[in-house]
């Protein structure tokens, strides 16, 4: 703590880890003997820059640029940029942290990193964020590359943005290389299904935990919070199920709709209109109403939930909503958000015996088609949406069998949060013992 001041997430993020570990420990001393510990929780490199970019009225304006290359015993670093004001070095270094275990989990031969912007898209024109786009690249292509670190997207950083920043690698190196980022659009490069990846892993991964209970998404009533990548296509994917989303989200508050989410509407006013969710309401008609500055979860106090998606952002499902929830008669939760839920609300799913499926387990189905992005790249390459949806859903199904079993042979079945924790963190800390101390 001591060495990584004012890094509350960091903090939250490391201890949730090694809370799983005292197990492991006492099975492997190994581990403990080569410092794997405090070894895997010293980024290897982190970068802190400057970018200038020039607004539409001519001024010019300065954000800070982020790279934590954290982990790379499996494979390059590989993990989103998040471009959102609140951006500091402690939430990239807690989001490069759960990087490396959930990238381990997949199986694939990935390393673990994080990076972004206080730079905050929002109202800001397309030139505007070419121009910011193309500033954060103009440093950060010097550390990034195919087999080094390939950044993605995440909040605030979709394919608009990917571009822009493909365009200006391209342009710099004069190198047409695909594999350097990815999320990238299909004629340029990138891979079906990445779009609607994680939403959709999520969903897997959580019919996989509901089948535990012999139940399904069929007819059960469902909470996404966020309006974004994630959350829309976790939507889209509840529906292909045959759930009902009742209530989604943004920043400003929350939409309730007992008639089931318009996914086609809500679509319209966040990804084409780049709109508030608000609008969705006037809209919509019928019995929808918005509710201003409350979270998605205010709507289990008054209805029941089956399910709950948080898909938003870190800390935003605590343990006052986690217990609204439990009184809802909540089933199960999965994170499509990475550490949105508390962990005092956690502890209150735990104690109330929900079925629980932390972030890097349940939304490690974007990260995962980013490698299978990578694949098609090396191999020049393009494969078809069902065939990429068929391995996205085996790699969900082989994730969630891991945790399970690592839970069970861990002393802690049905414990999700140890399972994942206990699996990604060896197959790291074996690679990491055997490239010896570097
Ligand atoms: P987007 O930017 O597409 O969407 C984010 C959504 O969350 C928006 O609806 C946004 O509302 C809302 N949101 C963001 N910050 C806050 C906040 N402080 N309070 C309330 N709502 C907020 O991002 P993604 O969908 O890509 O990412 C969502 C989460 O999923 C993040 O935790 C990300 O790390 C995680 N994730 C994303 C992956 C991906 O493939 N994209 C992969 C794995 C995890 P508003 O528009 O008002 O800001």
């Amino acid at each position: 703590l001591a060495r990584n001041p004012g890094e509350a997430e960091f903090h939250q993020a490391v201890r949730e880890v090694f809370d799983s570990l005292d197990r492991v420990l006492q099975k492997h001393p190994e581990y403990a003997e080569a410092s794997i510990l405090e070894r895997i929780c010293e980024p290897e490199r982190q970068l802190i820059f400057r970018v200038p970019w020039t607004d539409d009225r001519g001024r010019v304006q300065i954000n800070r640029g982020f790279r934590v290359q954290f982990n790379s015993a499996l494979g390059p670093y590989k993990g989103g940029l998040r471009f959102h004001p609140s951006v500091l070095l402690g939430t990239v270094k807690f989001l490069g942290f759960e990087q490396i275990f959930k990238n381990a989990l997949t199986g694939l031969p990935i390393g673990g990193g994080k990076g972004g912007s206080d730079f905050d898209p929002k109202g800001r024109s397309d030139a505007e964020v070419m121009r910011f786009c193309q500033s954060f690249m103009t440093e950060a292509y010097r550390h990034i590359g195919e087999y080094t670190d390939v950044p993605a997207g995440d909040i605030g950083v979709g394919r608009r943005e990917i571009g822009y920043l493909f365009g200006q690698y391209k342009r710099l190196t004069n190198r047409y290389e695909s594999g350097v980022l990815t999320g990238k659009g299909i004629t340029w490069g990138g891979s079906l299904v990445r779009t609607e990846a994680t939403g959709y892993g999520v969903v897997f991964f959580t019919q996989h935990l509901l089948a535990t209970r012999g139940r399904s998404f069929d007819g059960a009533r469902v909470l996404v919070s966020g309006s974004g990548n994630v959350a829309i296509y976790a939507i889209e994917q509840v529906q292909a199920q045959g759930g009902i989303v009742i209530g989604a989200s943004d920043s400003s508050g929350s939409i309730h709709d007992p008639d089931g989410i318009d996914l086609d509407l809500l679509r319209e006013i966040k990804e084409i209109r780049r709109g508030r969710i608000e609008e969705y309401v006037a809209a919509r008609g019928g019995r929808a109403e918005f509710r201003a500055d409350a979270s998605v979860w205010s709507i289990a106090d008054d209805h029941a939930v089956d399910v709950a998606l948080p898909c938003a952002t870190q800390n935003e499902l605590d343990a006052d909503a986690a217990a609204a929830l439990v009184r809802a008669g909540v089933a199960a939760v999965a994170e499509g958000a990475n550490m949105p839920t508390t962990p005092g609300g956690i502890r209150a799913f735990r104690e109330a015996g929900v079925l629980f499926g932390p972030g890097k387990a349940a939304n490690a189905g974007g990260v995962a088609t980013s490698a299978l992005e990578m694949q098609q790249n090396a191999s020049r390459d393009s494969w078809s949406f069902e065939y990429t949806e068929e391995r996205l859903a085996g790699i969900m199904r082989d994730i969630h069998e891991r945790c399970a079993e690592t839970a069970d042979e861990y002393g802690a079945p049905g414990d999700y949060v140890v399972g994942a924790n206990i699996a990604g963190f060896t197959r790291v800390a074996d690679a990491m013992l055997a490239l010896g101390v570097i």
